[in-house]
C-alpha cells in the first residue's frame, strides 16, 4: 500500500543488519522482512537500510526486483578517512529498501572473532545510515535500530562529535540480548569519533570494555524488546548477568512488543516449497508431507509413528543438549527425531551421535536450508522447542500455521504464545519448566501419549493453526512508540 505523504506522516528508517530473505541468519531478518511491510500498512512511512553483504544483490536480483543506484553516494568519516558505499535503490513488498554497497560489507555477514577491525564495518553501517538522507530526499524522524549490529547509532547521537548535534532520535529494539558486540576500547574510541567522555560506566564502558548493545539501551530515546515476557526476564541477573541492572535502571523506556509472522509466506495452503498444499478446512495434504518428510530423512513412508521436529540455529540457547541427551528416551517411544539445523561443534557433535546410537529414530539435516525447513514445519507432528531463554522465538509460531504442534519450555516469547492444553482453560501445544531432560521428557511424553488419540491431536492442531500470527496488533504497537516519541 502506499503511504500517503504529508507532515503528519511518520517516517521511520529501519537499520537492520539482516533482511529476509536476502541476508537472514534468525529472527531478526525474518521481522526486518515483514514488520516494515505491517507498519506501512498501517500507515507509517517505514523504509528499510541494510549492508549489500556478499550475495545479496544477487539475491534480490534472483527475486527479479527492480534496482536503481543513486546517483548520490554515502560517506562515513571513520579511522580517519572517508568511507563510501553506493546506495541501491529497491522496494520489497512495497518497502522502499536501500542496499548500501561497499567494500566495508565485503566480508562475512558476522565475524566469530569481535575486535576493533571486525567491529568496524557495524559503525561505518550506522553512520552512512544516518548519512543516507543526503543521498535521497527523504529523512526520517526515527531511526529504529535493532540488537547490537546497528546499535552504534543511538550511540552517535548522543555522544559523536558531530550527529550528536542533530538532536535526533532512535529506538533500540533487543531481539536477542546474548549478543551485546562487546570488545576492546582501543583504537575505536578514537576512530569511531565518539567523545572519549562516552566511555564510562554509565554510558558503553562495560568492565573496561566497549558494550555497543549497553551503549545502545542507554542512548536510544526509546527501547523494545520481542515479548513482553522478555522485557521481564531480562530485567535479572539469572537472565543477563551483569547488563540487568542496565536494564532494569533503563526500564521506563523498555516495552515488550512480540513478534508476528509474514503469514502470506509462512502459510501451508499456498507455500510451494511442499508437497501438498493443506489448511484447516483440509488437512489432508499434511499426510503427504509427512511420508515426503519420512523419505527424505531415509525412514520407512507408512510410518505413523509421532515425527518430532527441531528447525533451529544448533546453539547453547536453544537447549539441544537435552534432546540428544534424551535421544534415547525418545527412541523408545517409538517417536522419530528430526533436526535440521548447524551451529556448535559439541552440539552438532552430540546430535550425530544420537543418530548413529539410534539411527532408526534420530536424523540430523545439517546445515541451513529454508526450503526443506518448510517440509519440516509441514510434515511434522510436533515441533520441540526446548530453550534456555528466547526473546520471542519465530519458530514455534510457525510449526502452530502448518499444524505442527508445540512442546516448548516455558520461558520468553514461548511463555507469551504457547499454553498447556493440559490447563483448565485449554491451550495450543505442551509446556515443561524445568530446564532439564526431566522437564522436557514430561511434556513431550505427554504430546505422544495424546497423539494417539487422533480425535483430541486434531483439535490441539486446529487450535494452534488459528491463532493470529499476523503482525496487525504488534504493528499498533510499534506505531504507538514511534507517536509516544514524537510527543
Ligand atoms: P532465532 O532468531 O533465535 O534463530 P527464531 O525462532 O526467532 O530463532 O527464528 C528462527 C528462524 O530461522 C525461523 O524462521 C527458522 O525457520 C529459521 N531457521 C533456523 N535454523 C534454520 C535452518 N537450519 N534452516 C532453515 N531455516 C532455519
Amino acid at each position: 500500500m502506499a503511504v500517503k505523504n504529508d507532515s503528519s506522516t511518520l517516517k521511520v528508517l529501519f537499520v537492520t543488519t539482516e533482511l529476509a530473505p536476502f541476508s537472514k541468519v534468525g529472527g531478526l531478518g525474518d521481522v526486518a522482512g515483514s514488520l516494515p511491510k505491517a507498519l506501512r500498512q498501517a500507515g507509517v512511512d517505514v523504509r528499510v537500510v541494510t549492508p549489500a553483504w556478499p550475495g545479496v544483490i544477487e539475491r534480490a536480483e534472483a527475486a527479479k526486483l527492480k534496482m536503481t543506484t543513486s546517483k548520490s553516494k554515502v560517506y562515513a568519516a571513520y579511522d580517519w578517512r572517508i568511507h563510501s558505499a553506493n546506495v541501491i535503490k529497491t522496494e520489497v513488498d512495497k518497502v522502499p529498501t536501500y542496499f548500501l554497497k561497499a567494500d566495508d560489507y565485503a566480508g562475512d555477514m558476522y565475524p566469530s572473532q569481535l575486535n576493533f577491525w571486525t567491529a568496524s564495518p557495524f559503525a561505518v553501517f550506522c553512520m552512512q545510515a544516518l548519512e543516507l538522507k543526503n543521498a535521497i530526499d527523504w529523512e526520517p524522524d526515527i531511526y529504529h535500530c535493532h540488537d547490537w549490529t546497528s546499535a552504534f547509532l543511538p550511540c552517535a547521537l548522543a555522544w559523536h562529535r558531530y550527529y550528536r548535534q542533530t538532536g535526533q532520535k532512535s529506538i533500540m529494539t533487543l531481539h536477542n540480548v546474548a549478543y551485546q558486540g562487546v570488545f576492546e576500547p582501543y583504537p575505536f574510541l578514537d576512530a569511531s569519533g565518539l567523545e572519549p567522555w562516552s566511555f564510562n560506566s554509565s554510558t558503553m564502558e562495560f568492565y573496561g570494555q566497549i558494550n555497543l548493545l549497553k551503549g545502545g539501551i542507554v542512548s536510544a530515546t526509546a527501547v523494545s524488546t520481542v515479548s513482553p515476557t522478555y522485557a521481564n526476564e531480562i530485567q535479572t541477573y539469572e537472565s543477563t548477568r551483569e547488563l540487568s541492572g542496565i536494564l532494569y535502571q533503563q526500564r521506563s523506556k523498555l516495552r515488550g512488543i512480540i513478534n508476528g509472522l509474514d503469514v502470506k509466506f509462512w502459510d501451508p495452503a499456498g507455500d510451494k516449497s511442499i508437497p501438498a498444499n493443506f489448511s484447516t478446512k483440509d488437512l489432508k495434504g499434511k499426510s503427504v508431507c509427512k511420508k515426503e518428510l519420512l523419505r527424505r530423512a531415509g525412514f520407512d513412508d507408512s510410518d505413523d509413528s509421532p515425527v518430532i521436529v527441531c528447525v533451529s540455529r544448533l546453539v547453547e540457547q536453544k537447549g539441544f543438549d537435552m534432546v540428544f541427551n534424551a535421544a534415547g528416551q525418545i527412541a523408545e517411544t517409538g517417536a522419530k527425531l528430526l533436526i535440521l539445523g548447524s551451529g556448535n561443534d559439541w552440539i552438532e557433535n552430540g546430535i550425530i551421535q544420537a543418530q548413529n546410537d539410534y539411527p532408526n529414530n534420530v536424523k540430523l539435516f545439517k546445515g541451513y536450508d529454508e526450503p526443506l525447513s518448510h517440509l519440516l514445519y509441514a510434515g511434522g507432528d510436533i515441533f520441540l522447542m526446548p530453550s534456555v531463554f528466547e526473546p520471542c522465538g519465530l519458530s514455534q509460531m510457525i510449526s502452530m500455521r502448518y499444524g505442527t504442534v508445540p512442546v516448548v519450555r516455558e520461558v520468553g516469547g514461548l511463555r507469551d504464545t504457547v499454553f498447556d492444553v493440559d490447563r483448565p482453560e485449554g491451550g495450543n501445544g505442551f509446556t515443561f519448566l524445568t530446564c532439564d531432560v526431566d522437564g522436557m521428557m514430561w511434556a513431550l511424553r505427554r504430546s505422544i501419549e495424546r497423539y494417539r488419540d487422533k480425535q483430541a491431536w486434531t483439535k490441539i492442531m486446529l487450535e494452534g493453526m488459528r491463532e493470529d500470527f499476523t503482525w496487525d496488533r504488534s504493528a499498533g504497537l510499534y506505531k504507538e512508540m514511534y507517536e509516544d516519541l514524537m510527543q
